[in-house]
Parts: structure tokens; sequence; C-alpha cells
């Protein structure tokens, strides 16, 4: 188990990595980590790499009390549904990835196109249409999904990722926005080859992968 100090250390390292990787810009996405019946939210309005640790707004999933002065994102509501519907999960990033948002609202299915596709979001990452941001109708469509995948593209906006570690959360991200980058240019150079059905299921038995994926749910 986490303590409090680790966890908000945690999130303004992440919050950094996800500015630096351009996956979200100015004061877009939100992120958030769990600790049994705490959450632990980006403020609402920061920009993700500007956020002091003792800046993150705890709240208590059960009764949804908030602390603190600063209000949390506009997206609680979603955050809290995921955590309330899988309970094994410490982590929630929602990103604005420009090549995977732009990709997806042309409506370019991202399908595995090289193995850590596979062994990182899985054999399919479902796309949601566009829905009004930071309010019930996103957290919706967002849970229907989560039930069965750990990945969820949101059309004209955004991903989330969510993961058993903030890690776990983290690699998921960055690794849909490179197949994103990698099916564009595959796409922009002539006709892609995606990975045959044979291909995904080999990769899926492949024991050194669930080594590293039990890796990714290890490490914070
Ligand atoms: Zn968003």
């Amino acid at each position: 188990m986490m303590r409090e100090k680790e966890i908000r250390e945690k999130l303004s390292y992440y919050g950094k990595k996800l500015v630096e990787k351009n996956l979200v810009a100015g004061p877009g996405g939100n992120i958030s980590a769990r600790e049994g019946d705490y959450v632990f939210l980006s403020p609402s309005g920061f920009f993700l790499d500007e956020i002091g640790e003792k800046e993150w707004v705890k709240v208590n999933l059960k009764t949804g009390k908030i602390y603190g002065d600063l209000r949390p994102t506009c997206e609680i509501s979603m955050h809290l549904g995921i955590y309330l519907e899988r309970k094994e999960i410490k982590a929630v990033f929602h990103t604005h990835p420009p090549f995977t948002v732009g990709l997806i609202s042309a409506g370019v299915e991202l399908k595995p196109v090289f193995p850590d596709f596979v062994a990182v979001l899985g054999r399919k990452v479902p796309v949601v249409d566009y829905v009004v941001p930071g309010g019930e109708e996103i957290r919706k469509a967002v849970v229907k999904e989560i039930k069965k995948f750990n990945v969820v593209l949101l059309k004209n906006h955004g991903v989330v990722c969510i993961g058993e570690t903030l890690k776990e959360a983290y690699a998921r991200s960055l690794i849909v926005e490179e197949a994103a980058k990698t099916i564009l240019s595959g796409i922009i150079a002539g006709k892609l080859r995606y990975l045959t059905n044979k291909e995904v299921e080999e990769i899926e038995n492949l024991e050194v992968e669930d080594y590293r994926k039990n890796l990714l749910k290890k490490t914070e």
C-alpha cells in the first residue's frame, strides 16, 4: 500500500511525463490515483506538469467528500465511476493525444500494428462517439466500455487509460499515441499491413509478455 505522500509524488511525476511526451497540452487532461477509499485527482484548471504534491485533490470514493480548498477536475465523475466499476484499478489517466484524436475522429481504427499494442493495450481498443465532456454523459459512455477494456478512445476528444499501477496507466497512454503515429505513417507511406489474427494470438501466448505485464503491475 502506498502512503499518501508517495501517491502525491508519483502523480506530480507522471503529470510532468504526460506533458513532456505531448499527450496533453495546456490545462487539458486529468489524472488520478486511488488508495483504499481515497482518490487523488488533478485540480481543475491546472497544467498537469505544474501541480505541486500538496495540490492533488483528495476525495473520499464512498462519500464523495472533497478535502482542501481546490476544486477537483471537472471529469471527477468519470474518474470515480471507473474506480467504483473496477475495484483493482489504482490509476486513471485521461489525456488528449493529438495523433490518436486526429485519427479516430477521421474514422481510422486503431488496431494491432506492432507487438506492444497487443501486450500493453490488448487486441481491441473501443471507440466512443463524441459526448459532452465533464459530466454524467461521459461517465456513462466510458464506464460502459471500461467494464471490459483498459483503454477507451473518445472521438474528437481524447483517451482514457487505466492501470493497476500508475506506471501501467502511463505505459498504456504512451503506447496508444505510439500506435497512432505508426498507423498514420504507415498509411501515408502506402498500404499498411496490420498484424494478422494469428500473429496477435502468438503474442498473447508469449510467456515473456506475461513477465513484462506483471512487471508493469508491480512497479509503481
Ligand atoms: Zn478531456
